[in-house]
């Protein structure tokens, strides 16, 4: 299937959310100078989503090949078991807005713009979701991203975007060398449907990640992938 290309997402955060996630008060000093690049980002802003749907055709103990493309990772061949597709995906904050942000030279201004970035990331993330449950009717889903755990590494990226056509010239997201993305505030993964509340972070052993969602589950890990 052509992937599919969700350009048209909106991007409208309240004021008070904005404050909260900076940490500025109302009426303190930098109160003017986030109002500022409100309005900047609001002017600017397009995050995008793009998306395929692959089918899983064969399985054995160590990988799954989807669409063609083999992906070794024994985690994702256990939490496809029971389904027959995947959603392959990127979400972005879009390239304007990274423009945006790399054109800031003073430094709080650029954290600033980065988390106003990283709001457009979160609503291409979720417009995605609620796209893909309303058009395929899906229950409770699960995601898994390259490079969050050891088992599915970074490298994994390429197989990804071969499974995606081109994104760049689709939704202007580059994969460079390093297996970064350009813009920043970018995520890649795949959907799958899944009722077993499954989460990158429960087998993730990093410290430290300010990112976190779950604790991580060594138990969980030995019982249910190895
Ligand atoms: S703990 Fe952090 S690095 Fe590990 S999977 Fe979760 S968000 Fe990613």
């Amino acid at each position: 299937m052509d992937p599919v290309i969700l350009d048209r997402i909106e991007f409208n955060p309240s004021t008070a959310n904005i404050f909260r996630k900076l940490h500025v008060k109302k009426g303190s000093n930098n109160e003017g100078l986030v109002l500022e690049l409100v309005e900047e980002a609001d002017r600017i802003s397009r995050p995008r989503a793009m998306y395929t749907i692959a089918g899983i055709e064969k399985r054995d103990d160590t990988g799954v090949v989807l669409g063609g493309i083999r992906m070794e990772s024994r985690v994702m061949q256990v939490n496809l078991n029971d389904v027959h597709r995947v959603f392959p995906y990127l979400t972005t904050s879009g390239r304007e807005m990274y423009e945006w942000t790399q054109s800031k030279d003073d430094l709080l201004e650029k954290y600033y713009a980065e988390e106003i970035s990283q709001m457009a990331l979160r609503a291409a993330g979720e417009a995605l979701l609620s796209h893909l449950k309303e058009t395929y009717q899906l229950g409770k889903t699960a995601s898994m991203n390259p490079g969050s755990l050891e088992d599915w590494p970074i490298t994994a990226q390429t197989s990804l975007f071969k499974l995606l056509g081109n994104p760049e010239q689709a939704i202007g997201v580059k994969l460079l060398g390093s297996m970064l993305m350009i813009p920043n505030q970018t995520v890649s993964g795949i959907r799958f449907v899944s009722d077993s509340d499954f989460s990158n972070c429960e087998l993730c052993p990093r410290d430290n990640c300010s990112h976190r969602r779950d604790q991580y589950d060594q138990n969980l890990l030995n019982s249910k992938y190895q």
